[in-house]
């Protein structure tokens, strides 16, 4: 087999066995009724020794997380070794053998009752649904000796093979064990990309034949080239034991002639503050809260938000923290804002415009967010994603305002926003580019998907250019325009996005020390003379040539 390419998401250089994730089983068939007496027998038998293996393996998987810190995963391992081992389904299951249906076809039977019931009792107990489905594909995996889903677990690090990461397949991905992450799907800023960026993992995605690797198979991944070596020489392994980057931002961010230019983390859920912290985040560009309302059946109560925000908001006393509202819908669907038949949910009722048929879960995050700032030093703005018009920007920061948040603004994420900057820029005080989604909705490619991921490159001229103009349109009004996409974590790239004009980078906290130095190392003069370069070439690739030559000319 030929070496394989795709495009790097994520740098380093590693080499490893792969490990590829099993695809996702499938509906038993209902066929093969089995006979009264011993075959139903057997069926029962079998269900009981292989409910208490997954119950077993599961809750020796929670026990080895919950020794190694990671709490998070180990909840979510116990929930479901509890659910495998649960003698309502078990129960269910057995009464649709004894009917004559085969174990595997009575398990996924028996757990879609189970998690109907847990349905309709909403709250928390249907937030056990997933818990269900996940235990009845183990469950139908063990049955029918296939293996069980899920990322594998080994004993020795692996290089991860997907078709593709779902949000909720990364839960439990432990990053001492994956060293690195290769998808056939996916684009530059999809879940696996800014997974990968989160945990410094090398990644490359996109990557056709990636799932006709054989497990085991040895390969050395390097993220930058978006090369993945099938069985690499030994002394390729051996480049492959990167130098270690540093780990904290050495001096605050700006250009070498003294630019400042406000360098800030992207933050998912309040354990990622110590990462942003230790790294030398100014503060927060980007706080995503949906963390505090995935998995849920109904919307977090003010309380809880409250606790949830205050933690990182005492993280970054005396520092800027940028509160998202709520994100909801497309890659991020919430069961109690997002409907599940809009026929192009990336174009639907997403982000703020959810707050039109749930206004008060809204106006409850607003009150949250402004409860806690209250009880911090932090200072706190907020922003709204997905808006597209002038109107919208307006109503919203009036409604935060009302609130009590001072500063309000919005994500520009929509060509719209970015081609009407200054009339958004005049409605609101502040600014953030997205540029995942600008990128998404400006060459209308789905970001999630592998085969359009070329057209969804942070490179684009097309994105560059609406970028700058919301940048000027900054300018012009006197308002702060910051980047917090993926594209901010780019080192070149984000010399680039400050010579367009914007005022502020947020990203990945890992990004952090390699882009402050790189700007650090470049007058803004330099960084705008390579921004002409690169809005003014023709593709990604030409971009990115331009700006490297003018950095390799000699002075
Ligand atoms: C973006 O779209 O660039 C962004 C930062 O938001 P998210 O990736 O969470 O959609
Ligand atoms: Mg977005």
């Amino acid at each position: 087999m030929n070496d394989l390419h795709g495009i790097g998401v994520a740098s380093g250089r590693v080499s490893g066995p792969v490990a590829a994730m099993p695809p996702p089983i499938g509906e038993p068939a209902e066929d093969g009724q089995l006979e009264e007496g011993p075959d139903r027998d057997r069926a029962v038998a079998l269900l009981e020794s292989s409910s208490s293996a997954v119950g077993a393996e599961l809750s020796a998987r929670a026990v080895a997380a919950r020794e190694a810190g990671r709490d998070d995963a180990a909840e979510v391992l116990e929930a479901t070794a509890m659910m495998a081992l649960d003698a309502t389904l078990l129960g269910e299951a057995k009464t649709r053998i004894g009917q004559g249906s085969r174990p595997e076809r009575a398990v996924w039977e028996a757990a879609g009752q189970v998690a109907e019931q847990l349905s309709s009792l909403g709250g928390y107990m249907a937030e056990r649904v997933r818990d269900v489905q996940d235990v009845r594909d183990r469950l139908v995996a063990e049955l029918t000796g296939r293996p069980a889903p899920g990322i594998p677990v080994r004993e020795d690090p692996f290089v991860l093979v997907a078709r593709d990461l779902a949000p909720a397949d990364t839960a439990t991905l432990d990053p001492s064990k994956v060293a690195a992450l290769v998808t056939e799907q996916g684009g530059p800023t999809s879940h696996t990309a800014i997974l990968a960026r989160a945990l410094g993992l090398p990644a490359v995605v996109a990557v056709a034949g990636a799932t006709d690797l054989v497990d085991g198979t040895w390969v050395l991944v390097d993220g930058a080239q978006g090369t993945v070596v099938i069985d690499p020489t030994e002394e390729q392994r051996g480049t492959a034991a990167a130098a270690q980057a540093p780990t904290s931002l050495a001096v605050a961010g700006g250009t070498s002639d003294g630019h400042r230019v406000g360098l800030y983390a992207n933050v998912g859920d309040p354990s990622g503050i110590e990462e942003a912290v230790a790294a030398g985040a100014e503060g927060v560009g980007l706080f995503r809260t949906e963390f505090c309302f995935l998995d849920r059946a109904e919307a977090p109560s003010v309380d809880e938000q409250v606790a949830a925000y205050e933690r990182v908001f005492a993280a970054f006393g005396g520092h800027r923290v940028v509160v998202r509202t709520l994100d909801a819908g497309a890659d991020k669907p919430l069961p109690f804002v997002t409907s599940d038949d809009e026929p192009n949910p990336a174009l639907g009722v997403r982000g703020l415009r959810t707050a039109q048929r749930s206004p008060q879960v809204l106006q409850d995050q607003l009150t949250a967010i402004a409860r806690a700032a209250a009880g911090s030093d932090a200072e706190v703005w907020v922003m709204a994603p997905m808006v597209a018009t002038a109107e919208e920007a307006s109503a919203f920061a009036e409604q935060a305002h009302g609130a009590g948040l001072p500063t309000a603004g919005v994500m520009v994420e929509v060509p719209s926003a970015a081609l009407t900057a200054d009339l958004v820029l005049a409605a609101c005080d502040f600014a953030s580019i997205g540029t995942n989604d600008l990128a998404q909705y400006t060459m209308a490619a789905d970001r999630q998907l592998g085969v359009l991921a070329t057209l969804n490159d942070p490179w684009q001229p097309a994105l560059l250019r609406l970028i700058a103009m919301t940048a000027e349109a900054g300018t012009r009004t006197g308002r702060a325009v910051g980047v917090c996409g993926e594209a901010a974590a780019d080192p070149l790239l984000a010399c680039v996005l400050v010579g367009l004009g914007v005022t502020s980078l947020s990203m990945t906290p890992r990004a952090l020390p390699a882009v402050g130095a790189a700007l650090a190392e470049l007058t803004l003069a330099c960084c705008a003379e390579l921004a002409e370069a690169a809005v003014s070439s023709e593709s990604p690739a030409a971009a990115r040539e331009s700006v490297a030559s003018i950095l390799n000319r000699s002075p």
